[in-house]
């Protein structure tokens, strides 16, 4: 979401006459989009904007815009950061461009977490190149209050953006040349559920694999309990929808799911995986995992190290525990797993992730696969994706961003894969 929002505020400016720099010295005018997600990242943007501090004291003419969580949309919150950094010209919640807006003179205000006219919606710009996939936010904030994350306090609540302006913008990111599109939300599932009359994410996902020029569609990240049957058979009978899901479990312990309240169990989790891959064999499915929550024990951490093995994700993102600001977990259970603790247990999970993934990924080498040629790297690779979303390097290829190739995989490793072009398919 946080690279979305990126993206858009990049396009605002470019659209205003700026130009990308990678020299900060050498800017009018500093970005920082933030993330507090975790106390790392949030230590990460406190080291930055000592950086840019120093900047702007030896450049008073530089401007300096804040963005995203760190900001959040509570007045008080936004107050506090404000008096912490007085060298900040410009303060941007997640998702809102207005400040921006206002400071480059556009007359529309911005649209995102308000409503319509999705023409004054600035489209993600490109990094390098031509943008051949783009993120699409469909629902912004999030209203589950798991007991661990801060996004509800910095993101608000869940907020579905109407469907025409989604459809608006889908159409206009396919005339500027982008071929797939990733849906966001927080609880991407839970799309319309917010507005009385408004469709759901199934037929908000059909509407837009109409759209000709894409060929791919995706959407994520999805909560265990809001992935309905009919999503499933909609990804299933619609062949723009990569069978590829993104969805969370976090633990593998029920006690730990509960004081997390996620609001289901390890089987409820793996019986949805189960029903996933019985109608959608080749389905991609990854997840999240936290370690080290207060009061994990060493057999708490061993069920979600058993859950894994078991389920086999195609990839897992691991993360250790750390208690953030208005949290239920931060201002209630004890943060009681030491750092070596939630060490020990992160590389557990990401040695036994290597093992499984290595063995998983072995029987493809030899097999024909469909990539979405998305960049070409410098050493003349091209660089794409399968349907269930792996990183694959195409050697011997001439193809250009956004075509679609066979390709033979002739090696596969546990997070990317190399392949051939069958240049006669
Ligand atoms: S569903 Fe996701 S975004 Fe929402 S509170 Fe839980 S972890 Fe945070």
């Amino acid at each position: 979401m946080n690279e979305a929002d990126a993206l858009r505020a990049a396009a605002l400016l470019e659209s205003a006459g700026y130009q990308p720099t990678a020299d900060a010295q050498a800017a009018s005018l500093l970005l920082l989009n933030t993330c507090v997600v975790r106390q790392q990242a949030e230590d990460k943007i406190h080291s930055r904007l000592r950086y840019v501090a120093d900047l702007k004291r030896k450049n008073p003419e530089i401007v300096v815009a804040l963005m995203g969580c760190l900001m959040g949309r509570n007045p008080r919150q936004k107050q506090a950061v404000e008096q912490h950094y007085p060298f900040v010209d410009l303060f941007l919640p997640p998702s809102d461009l207005s400040p921006l807006r206002s400071f480059l003179g556009s007359p529309a205000s911005a649209r995102m977490p308000g409503d319509a006219e999705s023409e004054a919606l600035p489209l993600p710009a490109s990094r390098s190149g031509q943008t051949i996939v783009a993120y699409l936010p469909v629902v912004l904030g999030c209203s589950h209050a798991c007991t661990y994350c801060v996004i509800p306090y910095r993101r608000g609540r869940e907020q579905s953006r109407p469907a025409e302006d989604i459809l608006a913008e889908a159409r206009a990111l396919t005339e500027r040349g982008v071929r797939e599109l990733i849906l966001l939300g927080q609880i991407v599932d839970r799309y319309g559920l917010d507005r009385p009359g408004e469709i759901r994410l199934p037929e908000l996902l059909r509407r837009i694999a109409d759209l000709p020029a894409l060929h791919r569609v995706r959407f994520l990240t999805s909560h265990p309990n809001w992935v309905t049957e009919e999503l499933i058979e909609t990804v299933a009978d619609t062949p723009k929808l990569t069978p590829y899901f993104e969805i969370p479990v976090q633990a593998g312990s029920d006690a730990i799911l509960s004081a997390m309240r996620r609001g289901y169990t390890a089987a409820e989790y793996e019986a949805l995986l189960a029903r996933i891959r019985q109608r959608l064999p080749s389905a991609g499915i990854s997840t999240d995992m936290i370690v080290g929550f207060p009061g994990e024990r060493a057999e708490d951490f061993d069920a979600s190290l058993a859950l894994m093995e078991r389920v086999n994700p195609d990839m897992i993102r691991i993360a250790k525990y750390s208690p953030r600001p208005l949290t239920y977990s931060a201002r209630h259970l004890p943060d009681n797993v030491p750092e070596e603790e939630k060490e020990r247990r992160r590389v557990a999970l990401e040695r036994q992730l290597r093992r499984t993934l290595t063995a998983k990924n072995a029987p493809l080498k030899g097999r024909m696969v469909e990539i979405l040629v998305e960049a070409v790297e410098k050493n003349g690779r091209r660089y794409g994706r399968t349907p269930d979303y792996k990183p694959v390097f195409i050697d011997h290829s001439n193809a250009t961003p956004g075509a679609l190739v066979q390709a033979r995989i002739t090696w596969a490793g546990p997070f990317s894969l190399i392949a051939e072009e069958n240049r006669s398919s």
